[in-house]
């Protein structure tokens, strides 16, 4: 392999020699002319990657042993491998017109393509002259560095990110009938590999750009019509910031789809249990089920009758519903709210008090174990192959993270409602909680299981049997739901 290798390299020493006409380098940037090494006999003229390292005063490290140099112009990297006929920049492959040579340590490549690759990417301030074998070093630097485009509800918002503040008369736009926008920015240099990985969003579908004698053109396809464009240079930021506002009509409708997305309109109301399962059972023999249903009912009516909140119960009579199917109809209907409401049991006869759980691997053992009562329910589903993950730790942690966007607001609104039953209920605030209820998995809102207070409690209970105690029960979840919904919409007002 050795012996190979210098055989290899004897031919090509031989073969190649350094040119006595290299190419003549003008660096406007320092005022300085220099010169750099090329290979003769060879069909096209193949320029040193060392020497332009050099003459550009970049850094550059060789693996020469493994026939690379990667050159590092600014925060981009060059790779280039001896015998490939590609460059690597930035992990974007571009081809060359031949293979790279290694020669005495050196790789040379064909100079037209190759500084025709870097003017096109990340040296937009060099350009090589042909005719004259002369490489130009323009004296400006990247002021345009990278582009940011966001969707907003009345249209897109383009930012172009400059370094330096440009005058008024040196920005101007174009909106072309054929659906491309033009932004010209005389004296502009941009980072043209940054530009072109922009994320396009909104109404921008594509962006390209061309570097000019003395300008910088950047062009964005639109993907609609827009109603009017506009732009101004921020002072303190010095981004160029163009707002190309989408048309009315299409605006007004995206306004509508958005605000109904996220009004909170209708609540999903779910009474655990029922039917085959009676959930926990009192000294007294009061059903959880019983007392769940009507619990919900008195909240449903009071938003009926008060606001224009659509309701809608998972159950509303005594019957048995698999868990999995009460979240499929909260996101069928599409739901804003889901409340799962439940009476607990223990052991201890002694616990007493109201608590509401979110969904969330449990943190003590008492809430893991009012979690599997729960989630016993399933016992009574007779086809349930499939239906539930096992709930481990790390299938509870998926489920969670898929909720984890609608877990801000399921904790205001689980501290919404225990803040109300503390103002209307004289057992104890037992406060929120978390635990993996089956329930709540799935639900595409805020979500909360709430457990009104203790069958196994026959003080307890003896209140639950009451109309007057569900009542203040149902009372209390209104208000926080009320409450909940005005701190929401708030926010989206403020947002
Ligand atoms: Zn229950």
């Amino acid at each position: 392999m050795k012996i190979l290798r210098i055989f290899l390299f004897i031919i090509f020493f031989y073969s190649f020699s350094i040119s006595a006409s290299p190419i003549k380098v003008v660096n406007q940037l320092e005022n300085t002319e220099d010169e750099l090494k090329v290979l003769d006999n060879t069909s096209v003229v193949y320029c040193s990657v060392k020497d332009l390292a050099r003459v550009l005063s970049t850094t550059i490290y060789e693996n020469i042993e493994r026939e690379k140099l990667v050159l590092y112009l600014g925060e981009h990297r060059v790779k280039i491998s001896a015998g490939t006929s590609f460059l690597v920049i930035d992990d974007i492959v571009y081809q060359i017109p031949s293979p790279a040579i290694i020669v005495e340590g050196d790789i040379y490549l064909p100079t037209t393509a190759l500084f025709q690759i870097l003017h096109d990417t990340v040296l937009p301030t060099i350009s090589y002259i042909v005719e004259n074998n002369e490489l130009v070093i323009i004296p400006t630097e990247y002021n345009v560095q990278s582009i940011q485009v966001d969707e907003k509800v009345n249209g897109t918002i383009v930012r172009v990110k400059t370094l330096k503040k440009f005058k008024k008369r040196e920005i101007s736009v174009f909106l072309h009938k054929n659906g491309w926008f033009y932004l010209t920015i005389q004296g502009a240099v941009a980072d043209s590999n940054n530009i072109l990985k922009t994320d396009t969003r909104g109404i921008v579908k594509k962006i390209s750009m061309d570097q000019l004698e003395g300008s910088l053109q950047l062009a964005f396809f639109l993907r609609s019509d827009i109603e009017r464009h506009e732009f101004y240079q921020n002072k303190k930021t010095k981004e160029i910031v163009i707002t190309l506002w989408a048309p009315l009509s299409k605006s007004v409708a995206r306004i509508k789809e958005v605000k109904s997305q996220w009004e909170i309109d209708t609540i999903v109301l779910d009474a655990g249990h029922g039917g085959k399962d009676p959930g926990t059972v009192g000294k007294y023999g009061t059903k959880e089920k019983t007392v769940v249903l009507d619990v919900v009912k008195r909240i449903g009516r009071l938003l009926t009758k008060n606001t224009n909140m659509n309701v809608v119960y998972t159950r509303d009579e005594d019957v048995f519903i698999p868990l999995w199917q009460r979240t499929k109809m909260a996101n069928e209907n599409n739901g804003k709210i889901f409340i799962s409401v439940h009476a607990n049991g223990n052991r201890n006869r002694k616990a007493h008090g109201f608590e509401t759980y979110l969904l969330r691997p449990g943190k003590t053992q008492d809430a893991i174990d009012i979690a599997a009562e729960e989630n016993a329910a399933i016992k009574y589903e007779e086809s349930r192959n499939g239906k539930y993950e096992e709930l481990t730790h790390e299938g509870l942690i998926l489920a969670t993270m898929a909720q984890s966007m609608f877990m801000k607001e399921s904790e205001s609104l689980a501290g919404q409602i225990q803040h109300e039953l503390n103002k209307e209920l004289k057992s104890p605030n037992r406060g929120v909680k978390q635990a993996g209820f089956y329930v709540l998995i799935g639900a595409s809102m805020p979500n909360v299981l709430l457990e009104v207070g203790f069958l196994t409690n026959p003080d307890e209970e003896k209140k639950l049997r009451t109309a007057e105690y569900r009542q203040k029960i149902a009372n209390a979840v209104y208000r926080a739901i009320i409450e909940f919904k005005k701190s929401r919409e708030f926010v989206m007002a403020e947002g």
